[in-house]
């Protein structure tokens, strides 16, 4: 049940080379330090923010400045006890062991975590009926290293159990262009400032989609033959992608329109809406939404969605009318 941690050669593999997340950063650098001089596993810590923010790079990042071994695994695909049990054995002396996507892991299996986060201890029942008895075996201290999109979709005794709770947030334009000037060195693509700018301007908040945005102005450049990009070059690229200028994408419109035109702009329920738009509950309260809140396009009231002045305008439309 383990799974191939993701690699790919875009992803900085240093913690002076992660870009942004400042705060984040410096708070993880004293704890590693502290681990490292202690020769120690580091405390438990729980990443969590909304999908490409960089959780999996972090934990990447953890493993090779403690050198460690960085040991992968997800929620859903750990469907018994002993799935976990046997990563748990087979990790050495410090390991990591990152688990994405934490919040999905069922309770039988989480029950097994609480000691092993605890005590570096597994309980382990052997036998069925009046002879079952509990056997205890001892595991390697370790470091758990848990992604989630939200920190409210944990159990609270799994996450009282993480020494350290770090919140990743959306990214600036300027950070991203950085993002996107790091990736294109990689590439072998060249970007101007502007270029990276512009693309930082419509990635969403979020280093994957700068990088996944910038191999497709790559490819729409080399097309027109043009050696580096432009600000014109990434903006007609992107306005064919259906990316507009804030970095909403079709989806984001769509919800919005639903929102205005259906539901008189609101409040309308999450399930009427990815009901109306065709989309999953999940993927809309942990894709969509955060972006469009955080850019003041959408409200989360008590009684719904609500749609702000900000999105009529975005659209081009007259509020209340
Ligand atoms: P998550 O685990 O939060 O979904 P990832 O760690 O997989 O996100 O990051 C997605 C991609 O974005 C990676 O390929 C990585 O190269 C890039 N990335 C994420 N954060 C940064 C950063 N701060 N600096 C540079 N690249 C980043």
């Amino acid at each position: 049940m383990e799974l191939a941690c993701p690699d790919d050669h875009i992803r900085p593999q240093r913690l002076e080379d992660f870009i942004g997340q400042e705060e984040l950063r410096a708070n993880l650098a004293v704890y590693l330090q502290a681990a490292r001089e202690r020769g120690q596993a580091m405390d438990h810590t729980l990443f969590y923010g909304n999908p490409g923010l960089g959780k999996t790079t972090l934990a990447r990042i953890m493993a090779s400045e403690l050198g460690v071994n960085l040991v992968c695994t997800s929620g859903p695909v750990l469907e018994r006890g002993g799935d976990l049990a046997a990563i748990l054995t087979n990790l050495a002396r410090n390991d990591i062991l990152f688990v994405d996507e934490i919040h999905r892991m069922p309770a039988a299996v989480e029950e097994i975590l609480y000691p092993a986060m605890e005590d570096y201890s597994l309980d382990l029942i052997i036998g069925q009926g009046p002879a079952a008895r509990t056997v205890k075996i001892d595991l390697e201290p370790f470091t758990l290293v848990g992604a989630t999109t939200r920190l409210g979709l944990l159990t609270s005794p799994l996450r009282d159990r993480f020494g350290a709770l770090l919140r990743l947030e959306f990214y600036s334009p300027e950070e991203l262009a950085r993002i996107v000037h790091r990736a294109s060195r990689i590439l072998q693509t060249r970007v101007d400032e502007e270029g990276a700018l512009e693309i930082g301007r419509r990635s969403r908040g979020t280093p994957r989609i700068a990088n996944r945005l910038l191999r497709r102005v790559r490819d729409f450049a080399a097309v027109q033959g043009r050696e580096v990009i432009s600000r014109d070059i990434a903006s007609q690229a992107l306005e064919r992608m259906d990316v507009d200028e804030h970095g909403l994408d079709q989806m984001d419109r769509k919800l919005l329109e639903v929102l205005i035109h259906h539901y008189g702009g609101g409040p309308a329920g999450v399930k009427t809406l990815a009901v109306a738009v065709g989309e999953e509950v999940r993927t809309i309260e942990d894709i969509y939404e955060p972006f469009l809140i955080q850019r003041g396009f959408l409200k989360r009231t008590p009684r719904g969605r609500v749609a702000t002045a900000r999105a009529y305008k975005h659209l081009g439309l007259l509020m209340g009318a």
